[in-house]
């Protein structure tokens, strides 16, 4: 039998929120925690791809051909200076939505295209899944091909306003495509701890919804600006700052989770 693997959807249809920087830096803690790490570009814009130091424009082959045309995921998967492997994303992933819309089994083939790379013995302890700012066809397949989900969430007034939205959408797949799916939770960033009013944003959101906390918050700092542009996660490029040291203790704490 094969060791466990856990499969997490980062999600939430609101840009700017901190899913593609949870995604590398939460990545990039487990491998330093000596896990073996799969990170899915599941958007179109390619940021994931591109903070990972790696340049779309210089690939010819993507997640995007493993989703529509069945390419074996081995051939496309490269490995990054953070440590992780990375199935990469460009535009062209932009027509994945269009292309598989009329596809039967289109929610499935993420989960398909996990199975059959387990079945081929290549294993990873984590995988996590980068998903686009919209509840189209990737993120519904996110959804379906993983254990649980986690939604970033900047704690701002109107920041709840998808929240529910989002949970529609799990409850869907739940009912349809994925009964195992659990919500791990919501992880605050951009978090501004000084100001009472993120921290009651948070507690309203996480009671109005009946939603756990992943601790501690990421706090909003400068330091993650820079990280992207040197093609590594802000555990390589600031090693010693709060941030890092936060999302090392997110990571932890969800092999933590993994366990129970
Ligand atoms: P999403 O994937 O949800 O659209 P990103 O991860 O791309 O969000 O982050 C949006 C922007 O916010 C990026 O410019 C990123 O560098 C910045 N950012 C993310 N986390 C933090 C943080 N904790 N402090 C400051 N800036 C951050
Ligand atoms: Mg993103």
């Amino acid at each position: 039998m094969s060791p466990p693997s856990t499969t997490l959807a980062i999600a939430n249809q609101k840009g700017g929120v901190a899913k593609t920087t949870s995604v590398a830096s939460i990545g990039a803690a487990l491998a330093e925690l000596g896990h073996a790490v799969l990170l899915v570009d599941l958007d179109p814009q390619a940021c994931l791809t591109f903070s990972l130091g790696i340049d779309p424009e210089d690939l010819e082959l993507s997640v995007h051909q493993v989703l529509t045309k069945g390419l074996d995921p081995t051939e496309v998967i490269v490995e990054t200076d953070d440590g992780v492997s990375l199935l990469p994303a460009t535009i062209e992933l932009a027509r994945a939505e269009a292309d598989l819309l009329t596809r039967t089994g289109r929610e499935h083939v993420l989960r398909s295209m996990l199975e059959d790379l387990a079945a081929k013995g290549v294993h990873f302890d984590w995988i996590l899944l980068d998903c686009p700012p919209s509840l189209g066809v990737l993120t519904v397949a996110a959804l379906t091909a993983a254990d649980g989900v986690l939604i970033p969430l900047q704690c701002e007034t109107l920041s709840h306003r998808g929240v529910g939205q989002l949970l529609d959408t799990v409850h869907d797949v739940r009912r349809f495509t994925n009964r195992e799916l659990e919500v791990w939770g919501v992880l605050p960033t951009l978090y501004d701890g000084r100001t009472t009013h993120a921290r009651t944003v948070l507690e309203t959101i996480s009671e109005t919804y009946d939603l756990e906390v992943v601790e501690p918050p990421i706090p909003k700092t400068i330091k993650f600006a820079e990280a992207p542009a040197a093609g590594r996660s802000i555990l390589s490029t600031s090693r010693s700052s709060k941030g890092a040291a936060a999302y090392r203790q997110v990571a932890a704490n969800l092999v933590t989770r993994a366990a129970r």
